[in-house]
């Protein structure tokens, strides 16, 4: 028996029995030309001579290739300088973001077990055993998880088992005819391999059929909703549109802690304005990076956070406003 919030994911969220749309043949096709030509125009004009070209800013990463990440794209979006600011700190595991990975994890080898039809572990038990396959991995958190104290351990296990048990009493029982998919990584290649958009979907749920739109992507969040939220599932219907050439039907942002959901249908107009940002970002990435352009400074919530905040002329002042809470 379902719980009331199951029974309302599955019928509002889910609609197993809801029509789901037939898309354009081309549709793909148009998008990823307008995405290479707006891509290769950018990459020629900061390649201009005199422009040295080139850098990535992933340390180990081929320096010829750009990579572009919602995250990425997201920060320049926000704040040039903040993001270059951020860059220049580097990133460092904190207790929140490992309590995320951990959680993530533990949903993704709970889908994994569900699908599987074995008998179905405690949450507790998943935390434990995403926590092992991180620690294994040392591409992630492992020097973090190793190095952490018994009480920062047991608060980030804790917190993912909480997120696991919510996750539990919010969404019906994982079938494996829905062809879950947890963590699925989308990547697409312009410009001949110079620009690599990458993005990992947390759980896609059923697959196109023919022309027809029959996946639905779904952001699992622990915090509340955010301003751009919206913005990094359109990013993943963009990557999934390319990888398949069809669109997933439905995005929507799950909120564990509330039990409540954002959703949006996606169409035409909601892709092209996704490649208008995306190309945009890329252009900005692009000059930024390559052809040093100075950053501009965009004030608002972000400069709560900004490290950049006690050296910025343009920070903002303001900073009462709810929406300043949101990242
Ligand atoms: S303080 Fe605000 S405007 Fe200045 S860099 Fe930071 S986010 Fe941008």
């Amino acid at each position: 028996m379902l719980t009331p919030t199951q029974q309302r994911v599955w019928d509002d969220l889910l609609d197993p029995g809801g029509s789901r749309p037939s898309v354009d043949p081309g549709l793909a096709g148009r998008l990823r030309q307008a995405l290479e030509t707006e891509t290769s125009d950018s990459l020629e004009r900061v390649h201009a001579p005199g422009t040295t070209g080139g850098p990535s800013w992933i340390p180990g990463r081929d320096p010829a290739v750009v990579l572009v990440s919602k995250h990425l794209l997201g920060q320049v979006h926000q704040c040039e300088r903040q993001m270059l600011a951020s860059e220049r700190v580097g990133f460092e595991w904190t207790a929140t973001i490992v309590q995320g990975m951990l959680a993530h994890k533990a949903i993704e080898l709970k889908c994994g077990s569900m699908s599987s039809g074995r008998a179905p572990f405690a949450p507790g038990q998943l935390v434990q055993l995403a926590g092992q396959r991180l620690i294994d991995d040392e591409h992630g958190p492992a020097a973090w998880l190793r190095s952490a104290s018994a009480g920062e351990l047991a608060e980030a296990y804790a917190a993912a088992a909480d997120a696991v048990t919510k996750f539990e009493d919010s969404f019906p029982p994982i079938d494996a005819r829905w062809r879950p998919r947890v963590e699925s990584r989308l990547k697409v290649h312009l410009a001949g391999g110079r620009v690599e958009l990458s993005g990992k979907v947390d759980l896609a749920l059923g697959q196109a059929s023919g022309h027809e739109a029959r996946t639905l992507i779904i952001d699992l969040k622990t915090g509340r909703p955010a301003l751009g939220h919206p913005a990094d599932l359109r990013w993943y219907a963009l990557l999934e549109t390319l990888r398949v050439g069809v669109p997933p039907y439905r995005l929507a942002s799950f909120y564990l802690d509330s039990g409540e959901w954002r959703h949006e249908d996606v169409d035409e107009n909601l892709l092209w304005s996704t490649i208008r940002r995306v190309t945009d970002g890329i252009a900005r990435l692009l000059e930024l990076r390559v052809a040093h352009r100075s950053p501009t400074e965009s004030p608002g919530p972000a400069c709560r956070w900004c490290i950049d905040r006690p050296l910025c002329p343009s920070a903002s002042t303001d900073l009462s406003s709810p929406a300043a809470s949101e990242q």
